[in-house]
């Protein structure tokens, strides 16, 4: 909780802050004061239509209700903002380092996507060390073919942790990586499998093409793999990863979301719009570059810590 609140603190400075100047001098939540709420949020990086949907919420309450002090204004928000959030999130009983994968998917497949740079690899690392330190055999795939810094890296992570790492090296093809990772880790038994693939967004058939290779090699071997596709985003990126989002979500069945640097950002704000806009859960938060940095997404912690 002290990392995520570290972690948190820049979002939460901006948005408190300005939470704080939009009701100086109001004891009433009136238009006025929806509308600096308003922009708070979106300037938090929640996107425009988790915004409208939020204002909206409140300002049915104050009709209903007749009035709404600005007192209660940061309790509604964080009311509102959960309510969104869990209907997005089945996993939010996740404690914060409940890293775990279910026992009768063995080995448990994660395929991993996002563009370079996100932190798309050190996710990976920082998984590989949580799983591991909770006695599970893990496997790593370096299926991110296309560069020879993502394969040297995966490789140090799994040194540094102590796994092994398929590798094929570089511009080979990263569905044969999968499939032999998946088949090494059926072979020693392991619990789960990291596949890192190419982040490359150049043209969406391309992309779509690779995911969905990868994907139907490694179901020759595992018929019911990836049991889950990963999409990593780069939190301070604010509307850039909402635009990832869009582009991957199109290109493949993205079934859980990392989203990483909220630490050097004030717009943790986008992890409120992209779980509700694209419906798909939240698991992982990243809140710095240290293994424990990674930690599994709880919603009403989430929000505790936005809101200081
Ligand atoms: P990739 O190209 O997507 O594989 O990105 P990398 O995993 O190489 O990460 C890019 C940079 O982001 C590295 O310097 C990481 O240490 C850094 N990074 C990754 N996650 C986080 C995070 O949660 N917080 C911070 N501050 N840095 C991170």
């Amino acid at each position: 909780k002290e990392t995520l609140d570290k972690g948190l603190e820049k979002t939460k400075d901006s948005f408190f802050s300005k939470l704080g100047r939009a009701v100086v001098g109001k004891s009433t939540v009136d238009e006025e004061v929806l509308d600096e709420v308003e922009n708070v949020l979106i300037s938090s990086d929640v996107g425009v239509e988790t915004t409208v949907k939020i204002i909206k919420r409140i300002e049915e309450r104050v009709a209903r209700d007749k009035y709404m002090g600005t007192d209660e204004l940061d309790r509604i928000l964080r009311e509102e903002i959960a309510a969104l959030l869990s209907t997005t999130n089945p996993g939010d009983t996740l404690q914060r380092d409940d890293f775990d994968v279910p026992a009768d998917k063995k080995p448990y497949v994660i395929m991993v996507v996002g563009v370079n740079g996100v932190g798309k690899t050190t996710t990976i690392g920082k998984l590989a060390a949580q799983f591991h330190k909770r006695g599970k055999k893990v496997v790593l795939g370096a299926g991110d073919t296309f560069r020879a810094a993502a394969v040297d890296q995966l490789k140090l992570w799994g040194d540094r942790v102590g796994v092994p790492v398929i590798s094929h090296g570089m511009n080979t093809d990263p569905s044969a990586v999968a499939f032999d990772a998946v088949k090494k880790a059926t072979e020693i038994g392991a619990d789960v499998v990291i596949i890192d693939t190419a982040g490359r967004l150049h043209t969406k058939v391309n992309l779509m093409n690779e995911l969905t290779k990868i994907k139907r090699v490694m179901q020759k071997f595992t018929p019911d793999a990836p049991h889950e596709v990963l999409l990593v985003l780069d939190g301070s990126t604010g509307q850039n990863a909402f635009i990832q989002a869009t582009e991957f979500t199109k290109a493949t069945e993205v079934t859980a979301l990392a989203i990483t640097k909220l630490d050097g950002t004030a717009k943790g704000g986008v992890v409120i719009g992209i779980s509700d806009q694209f419906k798909i859960p939240v698991k992982y938060i990243g809140v710095g570059e240290k293994i424990d940095d990674l930690q599994t997404f709880n919603k009403m912690e989430f929000v505790d810590s936005f809101f200081k």
